[in-house]
């Protein structure tokens, strides 16, 4: 037993420079709205949107559900704008919001009659933060550029960003046709999902150009390029990202309900996001009946906390629980600690600056719970099956004491709450 343990060849420190997300390398887009300024791409933080699912001709539904989401943490909203009336409420829209101290900046989403709406109410032009212009459905034929046009010169009027949204349910149709067309003649066509690829790209690329040939300056240009395939989103983006320096908006589009759609999502946004691809996320799931729209910005900040990419909430670590716990308690009380976290943090992000890298771990029993808590800020190791029935608790990496009886839940939960308050409560700027 004399021979070293330590592996000294360079294979470890590699694996442990591939495990960190690379470096993003787009260029920054700013979307402001009144004194908030949300950067995305270059060196921001990767962001995250959300879109609702109101009418937005309903005012005050639409302002409760844009701050419903911005205080789950969307950091841009998207709402519809497809018809006058539509396009009438969004000023309206923002003033609610404003009113209510939510400055989270509004992005329109456009379809076949962007191009009048943006010249016909301006108010609206204005009081939105960045334009999503779907290229496949500006129009047809010689409209298409003028209509195209008409949006594009609205967004430098303003100075608005624009996102140039490709959607593979509603690419470009003439394109597509033309770009088949062409493949049939190589010598050796690419089969029709090469094609399809290719056709997106070039769909958001070209609108790209074509804008900048508007006078849109390329830093308020952000591209997206959505498929429902995990596959086909990842063979996309990384295709795209090797052509372009814009900022990107990633998505799975119409990812799908429940565990499913968060699933598909999770697993396609990490792989792209840790080759340092995608500036701004938004998670498409359907609600399932009674879900809260909040879900999907939920299921993207855990995206990016789970990749280390940004942190928003203090992390809790529970065990799976096993046949060393068969009562419910351990279960109890993560969901309980975990509830309780969320809740606070609209308050405590001001309050205690940095809590939001806080871990907690709560365990089921003695075969890893000490250890587990003892890697956590505070955690708790609750006794298994057999066990004596006592809760140490370890703090900075000691048992600090042991709990017992049928108040452990509440007590630990007030052992968390002085922890944050020694901890981070120094820290307060406010
Ligand atoms: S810590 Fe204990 S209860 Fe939890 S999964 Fe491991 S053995 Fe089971």
């Amino acid at each position: 037993m004399s021979a070293t343990l330590i592996d000294t060849s360079s294979s470890l420190e590699e694996a442990i420079a591939a495990a960190r997300p690379a470096p993003r390398r787009s260029r920054q887009a700013r979307v402001v709205w009144g004194g908030r300024v949300v950067t995305v791409g270059g060196d921001a933080p990767v962001r995250i949107q959300s879109m609702t699912n109101t009418d937005t001709v309903d005012v005050i539904g639409t302002a409760i559900q844009v701050k419903e989401l911005a205080i789950a943490g969307s950091e841009m909203v998207r709402i519809t704008v497809n018809t006058p009336e539509a396009a009438e409420a969004v000023p309206h829209i923002r003033e609610q919001l404003d009113r209510m101290g939510i400055d989270v900046p509004l992005v329109g989403d456009f379809h076949f009659n962007g191009h009048r709406l943006l010249t016909d109410f301006p108010a609206m032009a204005q009081a939105l933060s960045k334009y999503r212009i779907n290229p496949g459905n500006v129009g047809k034929g010689d409209k298409r550029d003028r209509q195209f046009g008409q949006m594009i010169e609205a967004a430098a009027r303003y100075d608005k960003v624009v996102r140039i949204g490709v959607n593979w349910g509603s690419l470009d149709s003439e394109l597509l046709a033309q770009m088949m067309d062409e493949n049939a003649a190589r010598a050796e066509p690419w089969d029709a999902q090469q094609v399809m690829y290719q056709a997106l790209i070039q769909s958001a690329l070209s609108s790209a150009a074509y804008a900048r040939e508007l006078g849109l300056n390329p830093d308020n240009i952000i591209i997206s390029c959505k498929v429902s395939g995990v596959q086909d989103l990842i063979s996309v983006y990384r295709a795209l990202a090797k052509r372009c320096d814009y900022a990107l908006h990633l998505g799975l589009t119409e990812a799908g309900m429940g565990t499913k759609g968060t699933v598909a999502s999770a697993t396609a946004l990490s792989i792209l996001l840790q080759e340092g691809i995608g500036d701004t996320i938004r998670v498409s799931l359907t609600p399932q009946p009674g879900e809260a729209r909040t879900q999907e910005v939920v299921v993207g900040l855990e995206i990016l906390q789970s990749l280390g990419l940004r942190a928003f909430n203090p992390s809790v670590t529970a065990c799976p629980g096993c046949g060393r716990t068969t009562s419910t308690t351990f279960q109890e009380l993560a969901k309980q600690i975990d509830d309780f976290l969320r809740a606070q943090m609209p308050i405590w992000r001001a309050k205690y600056p940095g809590v939001e890298n806080m871990k907690v771990a709560v365990m089921g029993c003695i075969v890893n719970g000490p250890g587990e808590s003892k890697h956590a800020d505070i955690g708790i190791s609750l006794p298994g099956t057999g066990e004596a029935p006592a809760a140490p608790v370890f703090i900075d990496g000691e048992k600090a004491l042991t709990l017992r009886g049928a108040g452990i839940a509440d007590e630990f939960q007030v052992l968390v709450e002085n922890y944050i308050e020694k901890r981070f409560g120094g820290a307060c700027v406010a």
